[in-house]
């Protein structure tokens, strides 16, 4: 039988055993709705403050500023809520499309959007976003980590640039929650979105930290969850799930465990690419520093990527070209192409993400079935 090597982390992760032992329960025995009235409901309604507490503590924060949503997608789509027509946003050009799409449609109702260049290894320049906030700037906009190159941003410089010129600062952390220590008064933060698909928790559940010092306007009209805010019964299971996944994950001994696992894979993974197949480049951060633990980007020159995908997986390898959701798109990676690279370049790249779950046999095996891919594509080019 063909082997499962799975390394496509940035796209989803598989959730821990715990964390399906927990949610249990709340689909055949605590299936109550919150906010109906006698015991049972009001047990299911204390299990959510729990979850709520659980994942304030994570953060650094008040229970009160963590609200639950659906995803990632839906966080960074509410944290841009707070723009008015008239007013400026800044971000990047190398954020996910669920900031980069809400963006465009902000714009077409007049909202204003600066997108700043970033340098060749996906890092913000700073004095870039001072020389660009304006009277009318009230929103930044920047991811922590990003999703295909692993970039990690100096949040806490551009929070301090933030406000120093009295503007809320956002930020989609949907790759590096539960992966690296956020601290939201350490690193100055007013909002900040996760999703706990990508922190080995259920899928269609996420969260948006709001700072009690912003006011935003509500997600969902309707009915009073999420102090009004975000109506709509809750999503019990997967709370509980995302909860549970968020303790396991940011505790900090396994965290660091798994940072340091996953690093010295990867960082074997780039030696041995780089050792044995010809013509490859890395993409971001190629040295180890401010990239995520788990994130190998790699172009092999003169191969299409969808191509060597197709090998990869015939093989028993996942991977990705890029962001899982652009993955039916034939254009060439819009972050790649931000960091410098032409469309030939963008399109022979793969994404390897990695977790706490490989081993050094899979990813030995991987680069052996990697090196035969390209030779053959190489060849018949
Ligand atoms: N932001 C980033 C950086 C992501 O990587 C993703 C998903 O890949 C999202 C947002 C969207 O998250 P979700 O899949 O939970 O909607």
């Amino acid at each position: 039988m063909k082997p499962v090597i799975y390394l496509d982390n940035a796209a989803t992760t598989r959730p821990l055993p715990e964390v399906v032992d927990a949610m249990l329960p709340y689909f055949n025995e605590a299936y109550y709705n919150p906010s109906a009235h006698y015991d049972k409901a009001y047990e299911v309604g204390n299990i959510l403050n729990k979850c709520r507490s659980t994942i304030a503590q994570t953060l650094s924060c008040d229970p009160s500023e963590i609200y639950f949503t659906s995803g990632g997608t839906e966080s960074d789509n509410w944290a841009l809520r707070f723009v008015r027509p008239g007013q400026h946003i800044i971000t990047s050009k190398i954020e996910h499309h669920a900031i980069l799409n809400t963006c465009k449609y902000l714009e077409s109702v007049g909202v204003e959007v600066t997108y700043l260049d970033v340098d060749r290894n996906g890092k913000l320049i700073l004095p870039e976003l001072e020389k660009n906030i304006k009277e009318n700037t009230v929103l930044i906009t920047i991811m922590t980590a990003n999703n295909e190159i692993g970039t990690m941003q100096p949040l806490s410089d551009i929070s301090k640039i933030a406000a120093e010129h009295n503007v809320v600062f956002h930020t989609d952390a949907v790759q590096a929650y539960g992966h690296s220590h956020i601290d939201v008064n350490v690193v100055g933060v007013d909002m900040l979105s996760a999703s706990s698909h990508k922190f080995n928790g259920p899928k269609g559940i996420g969260f948006l930290y709001i700072s009690n010092r912003i006011p935003l306007h509500p997600m969902i009209y309707g009915g009073a969850q999420e102090t009004n805010m975000r109506a709509g019964t809750e999503n019990v299971p997967g709370i509980v799930g995302m909860a549970k996944a968020a303790e396991l994950s940011c505790e900090s001994v396994r965290m660091n465990n798994a940072w340091h696992h996953v690093s010295t894979l990867r960082n074997k993974m780039q030696n041995k690419i780089i050792s044995e197949i010809s013509d490859v480049s890395v993409n971001g951060y190629s040295e180890f520093s401010d990239r995520l633990a788990n994130n190998l980007n790699v172009s092999f020159k003169g191969v299409r990527g969808e191509q060597l995908l197709r090998l990869l997986s015939d093989n028993g390898v996942c991977a990705s070209t890029g962001s899982a959701c652009d993955s039916s798109s034939t254009e060439p990676s819009h972050v790649l192409k931000a960091i410098g690279l032409s469309d030939e370049d963008a399109n022979s790249s793969i994404r390897f993400s990695l977790s706490h779950d490989n081993t050094i046999e899979e990813i030995n095996y991987t680069v052996d079935v990697l090196k035969r891919c390209v030779d053959d594509l190489r060849r018949i080019r």
